[in-house]
This record gives C-alpha cells, structure tokens and sequence, in this order.
C-alpha cells in the first residue's frame, strides 16, 4: 500500500470517529456495492480510476451474488473479465472483517471502548489477529504524527517532558500480510500535562543520536526523565534538569511491537490521544 494512501485513509477514519455508530448500523444493511461507494465518497478506499483494467477499460464494480453481499471491481470485457478486490490500496486490503465491521473496530480503538479481549469478543476474531490489528492502528498512529508533526519544542522551564525509545518491530506491513521485518527505534517524548509530544525515529541509540533529538525537540530548562540508558549521562550538562527513572522495561516478545510496561499509559497511549486531539 502506497503510505500516502494508508496515511489519508487513516486519517479519514479518524475522522470517522464523529460519526455516528448508528450511521455504521445503517450502512450495514446496504449491499456491499452500495457500502463500497460510502466507503469511496469517505476517502477510505480507492476511487474508481485506481481500477482501471490493464486491457484499458474501465472495471465497473459488480456484485458476485444474487443478494449483493459481495462484489468486485470487473472488467466489462468479455475477453478479460479482470477483477479486482475493492480494498486493493486501502486500509482495509487483506483485513478480514467486512468493511463496516472494520471500522468499527477502528472507532472502538480510536475511542478506547473496550480492550483487546472486549474486542476480540466483540469481533469473533482470535486473540492473536485482534493483536494484529491493534499493532495496525499503533502503526498507523505514528505514520501519521511521522509525517503531519511540525518542528515543534515541547517543554520549558517548570515543565516535564517524559522521554523514552521504543523498538518498533514491523512484523506485518498490513493485517494478514506477511512482508519482510525490520526494526526500528522510535524516540518519543510527552510532556506532562499538556500532552504535548514529539515522535522521531531513530537510527541508532547512541549518546549523539538520542541527546540531539532532545536538543531538537525539548526546550533548554526542561526537566527531563528518561531511563537508565547510558546515553542519556551527561544531559544535564545540557540545560536540562536531568531525572532517572529506572524501570523495569519489558520490550517483551518480537511479536508485540510497541509496547512495554513502563506505565499504566505509555507514551504510545498518549500518542493515539495527541493524534485525536490534532485531527480538524
Ligand atoms: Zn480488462
């Protein structure tokens, strides 16, 4: 999936979030040709130009039964028939859920209605793909404020800006899709009260790479917690006042990506919510 597109339709389904649940009620008792063209106006799976057929023609979307159920994007040619899924390129490619059970999923994490077991439950989906999705959602968290965040300094003085880096262990591009891993270190910081944050990736964990981002991204006369991470040593050389947490972190199994128990709400947590407060 193009990240652009994942981006936009992410943030379209943020956006959702305003809406109605009865809105998604009544969307479910359309056809799903009728759901997909919703879907379409809403910016939250391609438009109909991205289907057009390598023969030329333009697919038309068709149902592939008598209640309309389901359906696809065919070509009208008789030589061809091409079709293609719907949810090609969107936020939904691979998802398993139909497309209004998805986005209530979407809405219910966004909302923090419930945990990943309430969910699971909910979705009649197993512990393991709930997590899948979950991760997702984190994922697509921080594409967003990767991309949209301005150069903004949190902090100043009598603030406190919590700092820590997490591995970003990307085991599936998309739900259900297996594409190579690859880990990434993610530094972000929240600043307490305001919830203010700042999130960048990191190449390494060096003592250079993490105490520039601070210098870039917190305000000189910040209290700074961090943990015990050597490269920290030496910061409050630097204007800052400088504070030790020294939890116990668990970066737990590669399959859990972003997460640790450093707290009852992590910065990723935070993060989700900055990402809500800043949609228009
Ligand atoms: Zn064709």
């Amino acid at each position: 999936m193009p990240p652009a597109l994942l981006r936009a339709t992410f943030a379209e389904t943020k956006r959702l979030v305003d809406m109605d649940l009865d809105d998604l009620a009544d969307l479910r008792n359309r056809t799903a040709a009728e759901q997909v063209k919703f879907f379409q106006e809403q910016r939250l799976l391609a438009p109909t130009s991205m289907f057009k057929c390598h023969c030329g023609s333009e697919r038309e979307l068709k149902s592939v039964d008598a209640e309309g159920t389901d359906c696809k994007w065919k070509c009208p040619v008789k030589a061809c028939r091409s079709t293609k899924s719907y949810r090609l390129k969107s936020w939904f490619s691979n998802a398993k859920l139909s497309l209004v059970k998805a986005l209530k999923y979407s809405y219910m994490w966004c909302m923090k209605q419930g945990n990943q077991k309430v969910r699971a439950r909910e979705f009649r989906i197993s512990k393991q793909t709930a997590v899948d999705w979950d991760n997702f959602h984190r994922e697509g968290c921080c594409r967003w404020m990767l991309a949209n965040q301005q150069g903004v300094k949190i902090g100043g003085p009598g603030k406190v800006v919590e700092v820590d880096e997490m591995q970003y262990k990307r085991k599936k591009h998309g739900v259900g899709r297996k594409t190579s891993t690859s880990d990434v270190w993610v530094m972000g910081g929240v600043e307490r009260g305001s919830q203010r944050i700042f999130l960048v990736i990191v190449k390494d964990r060096t003592k250079q790479t993490l105490q520039s981002v601070i210098e870039r991204y917190v305000k000189k006369g910040t209290t700074v917690i961090t943990d015990a991470h050597v490269s920290y040593t030496g910061l409050s050389e630097k204007g800052y006042t400088h504070k030790v947490v020294n939890h116990k972190y668990h970066f737990v199994k590669p399959t859990d990506v972003l997460t640790h128990t450093q707290s009852q709400e992590s910065i990723w947590q935070k993060v989700s919510r900055r990402f809500l407060l800043r949609l228009p």
